[in-house]
């Protein structure tokens, strides 16, 4: 979050739901103006709502059978006489061809419903556009960011926020009361500036993952490399060995469980870093780096994506098996122990090592389950902040203890095998240990008394070097006040 974000309020946009000021609106007439997708399934909508509908048309009899019959079709001109509140269902570029009606629509509310093509396309919103072209009327600016589609199903299967904003605070009341009779939710979004960004909202694409997905493609590219030159191209270069078929499903293999497990630790990393921050600064007050603010903030989609790749490592695993090329490595095998006549071939220690792997890997990916669907709003919203911070923070913490037990069963004492160093190039799992295992480190060192005691404290707003005023009796008997450092 940059500091221009910060410098807002968190709580600004408050929610109109369930003021009581609002009184329903349903009977009153309401404009529209157009009759396209949008214009159809307001009307849709607002008849369905109990609202009277006037549609204005430039073509009104040829409009007429695309909408209800309760709604009324006419000319523009006719519409906007019956009604004070009117839907601008036009897109910007026609705005200016609305100009006839400048004096039939002076004093009325506006509302634009207007998106772009282009994130930031026009020096001023649409909103403010329309506003300077109709300057006797009061602009609202809403409804964008609800689809056709979202209009006429009704506000059950889409997103049922309504964003509103205008300078007007009677013709923003007027609307969000339209709206909540609509079944949305309207939100203030406060005054006409808000335009701009609330026009730019439905443009942007999954903005909270863009550097989370980075950052996994990113991991992911990383081992990948790493594991092809392991797994493929170490053994044509040494051996001749063609081993390229195990791009697709091995190679791949490898790599996701890599990226799920760093990125698990990614998620507690920045917890660690700002537990750090705080106990060197001795407060809780200063403001963290930006990038901590911003990784702190995507530890939610780090987490999700953790979870994908695990669910992905765990299918292809199942795959293992079904694999031609298994099934001749089989055959080879065995072929082999016939021919050295070899009767016994089970390796308890391997048995066990895999059993352990395996039952490890099933609860790791049980536990990492729990957190991604905990983390969808309409459960986390049905969990307390106990309940929340608990399975996010503890069973999310003993999630990672347990891939790592995971890994290091999986690994076992390959570390310690020579003959595992490709090109000098330890194997994967030791260096996916690295982050892991230096924020469950940090974790154990952060539960020792002292050390959580004054994390505890800091946390409770307590600071270091802070100043405390004290009074004490001088020798005359009076009291004489001072200040002392509370760093004590
Ligand atoms: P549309 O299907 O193309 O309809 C636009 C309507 O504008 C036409 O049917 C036309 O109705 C009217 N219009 C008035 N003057 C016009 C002129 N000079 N030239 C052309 N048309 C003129 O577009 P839409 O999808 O309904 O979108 C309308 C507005 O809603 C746009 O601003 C859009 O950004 C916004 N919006 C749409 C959606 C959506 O899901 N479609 C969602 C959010 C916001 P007459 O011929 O009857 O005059």
């Amino acid at each position: 979050m940059s500091r221009g974000d910060m410098a807002k309020p968190l709580l600004g946009h408050q929610s109109i739901e369930g003021d009581p000021s609002i009184t329903p609106a349903a009977g009153r007439t309401i404009g529209v103006l157009g009759s396209g997708d949008f214009a159809r399934s307001l009307a849709i909508r607002l008849v369905c709502s109990g609202f009277k509908v006037v549609v204005g048309s430039r073509n009104p009899k040829r409009k007429a059978g695309l909408f209800p019959s309760a709604a009324e079709v006419t000319f523009q001109a006719e519409a906007v006489k019956k009604t004070d509140v009117i839907f601008v269902a036009v897109f910007r570029e026609h705005y200016s061809t609305l100009c006839d009606l400048a004096d039939v629509l002076a004093g009325k509310i506006l509302v634009d419903v207007s998106n772009n093509t282009e994130i930031n396309h026009h020096k001023e919103s649409n909103a403010e556009y329309l506003a300077s072209l109709f300057p006797a009327c009061t602009v609202v600016k809403g409804f964008n960011v609800v689809s056709a589609w979202t209009l006429q199903s009704g506000a059950r299967d889409g997103n049922k926020q309504v964003l509103i904003c205008s300078n007007n605070q009677e013709a923003k009341r007027t609307i969000a009361e339209i709206a909540q009779v609509m079944g949305f939710t309207p939100v203030d979004m406060g005054c006409m500036s808000s335009a701009r960004e609330i026009e730019n909202i439905p443009l942007r694409l999954l903005p909270a993952w863009k550097i989370p997905t980075f950052l996994a493609l990113g991991l992911f590219l990383c081992f990948f490399t790493y594991n092809l030159i392991r797994q493929v191209i170490h053994p044509y270069i040494m051996e001749q060995k063609k081993k390229l078929y195990k791009i697709p499903i091995e190679v791949v293999n490898t790599t996701l469980p890599c990226v799920s497990y760093v990125m698990l630790s990614l998620v507690y990393l920045p917890g660690v870093l700002a537990a750090c921050l705080q106990l060197y600064y001795g407060t809780k007050y200063r403001r963290f780096p930006d990038w901590l603010d911003q990784w702190l903030q995507h530890r939610k989609q780090i987490g999700l994506l953790s979870f994908f790749c695990a669910a992905l490592h765990a299918m292809y695993s199942l795959c293992l098996p079904m694999r031609r090329s298994h099934r001749y490595q089989l055959i080879e095998t065995a072929v082999k122990q016939a021919v050295e006549k070899k009767m016994n071939i089970w390796v308890e220690e391997e048995v066990w090592r895999m059993e352990i792997y395996i039952s490890v890997g099933i609860i790791a990916l049980g536990l990492l389950s729990l957190l991604a669907i905990t983390s969808l709003p309409s459960i986390a919203n049905s969990l307390n902040w106990r309940e929340f911070s608990f399975i996010q923070s503890t069973l999310g913490f003993i999630a990672l203890v347990i891939s790592t037990l995971h890994t290091l069963t999986y690994g076992w004492s390959r570390a310690f095998d020579e003959n595992q160093y490709k090109f000098y190039l330890p194997p994967t799992y030791t260096l996916t240990l690295l982050v892991p295992c230096t924020v469950i480190l940090a974790k154990i060192i952060f539960s020792l008394p002292c050390i959580h005691q004054r994390l505890l404290r800091i946390r409770r707003g307590w600071e270091k070097g802070r100043y405390v005023k004290f009074v004490l009796p001088s020798a005359t008997g009076e009291y004489s006040s001072g200040e002392t450092s509370s760093n004590v």
